[in-house]
Order: structure tokens, then sequence, then C-alpha cells
């Protein structure tokens, strides 16, 4: 499989969705693994950014999740 890649190069998919901007892959033939850093390049996905990922991850469905709270009260006071 490696060979493969040596020859043919990674083919990347998305692995997870960490935000809007960040994404984790994994390459479908030999499972390497990248995501997108702060600077919007993609890098080796090593433990260190596995943790600020799982952190981002939890921060934005946080956001997210106060996002859609305020829509709802926003909707409330529309139709009351
Ligand atoms: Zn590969």
């Amino acid at each position: 499989m490696q060979l493969y890649c040596n020859l043919f190069g990674h083919k990347f998919e998305v692995s997870k969705k960490v935000t809007y901007h960040v994404s984790e892959y994994k390459c479908c033939h030999c499972k390497k693994e990248l995501t997108t850093n702060s600077n919007g390049n993609l890098t080796p996905l090593t433990p260190k950014y596995k943790e600020i990922n799982s952190i981002l991850s939890r921060v934005h469905a946080k956001r997210q999740e106060r996002l859609r709270r305020e829509e709802l009260v926003t909707t409330y006071k529309l139709s009351s």
C-alpha cells in the first residue's frame, strides 16, 4: 500500500470535520493522516494536533449549540 502511495501519491479523504475551516484527512491506501493547521496548511496529524483538534471541536460544538439556542429565542420573540 505504501508503494502505491510512493508511485501515485496519497489519496486523502476527510476523516473528521473539526470546524468549518479545520478537517482531518486520512489516506485511504496507507492510512497516513493529515490535518489543517492554524495557517490553513496541511500538516501531519501528530498527537499534539489531535489534542488541539479535539479542543477545537469541543469549542466549535459549544458555539453551534449557543447559536441554535439564540436562533430559537429569536424565533420565539418574533412569534409572540
Ligand atoms: Zn498514502
